[in-house]
């Protein structure tokens, strides 16, 4: 078990576009293991992104602790949403913070796995939030641009 340091708010390279994986490198399975402990750790996280631990790569990996286990996505492409859904978000990178976020209810991605091979996976509900959140940090987007009301709430604290 490995864990990165995690990059957090403010440091610029959460505001930067990641580049797509060209060759999937034992460097990559590592860093794919390397993620999926660091988001595991105390059980804080269900997703993390690439650019979370220091690597400005299109890569991330979710457990949303439903039936898909863990998913990890290489080069990912969201392409159809539909729906909406309006619900808290917080993020590993912004530690104590949270908003309310406005996704699709429902979204279909394609990305490829860490054998290289192309999958297509429907999401809905948590799953496609997820998905939607940590595809963002590959473009240098925080959940906390989105806040449907503009504001940003210390994590726990009444909104009234
Ligand atoms: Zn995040």
């Amino acid at each position: 078990m490995a864990l990165r340091n995690l990059v957090i708010e403010g440091d610029p390279l959460l505001r930067k576009t990641s580049r797509p994986v060209d060759e999937i490198t034992p460097r990559i399975i590592k860093l794919l293991d390397d993620m999926a402990d660091t988001m595991y750790f105390e059980g804080r996280g269900i997703g993390i992104a690439a650019p979370q631990v220091g690597v400005l790569r299109r890569v991330f990996v979710i457990d949303v602790g439903d039936e898909h286990g863990l998913i990890e996505f290489i080069n990912p492409e969201i392409i159809e949403t539909s729906g909406s859904q309006t619900d808290h978000e917080g993020c590993l990178s912004v530690p104590g913070k949270t908003c309310e976020v406005e996704r699709p209810e429902h979204v279909k991605i394609k990305a490829l796995n860490r054998n290289g091979e192309e999958f297509e996976l429907e999401a809905e509900g948590l799953l496609a939030r997820c998905i939607c959140h940590e595809n963002d940090h590959l473009n240098g987007i925080l959940f906390i641009d989105k806040s449907v009301d503009g504001k940003v709430y210390k994590a726990g604290e009444s909104e009234e």
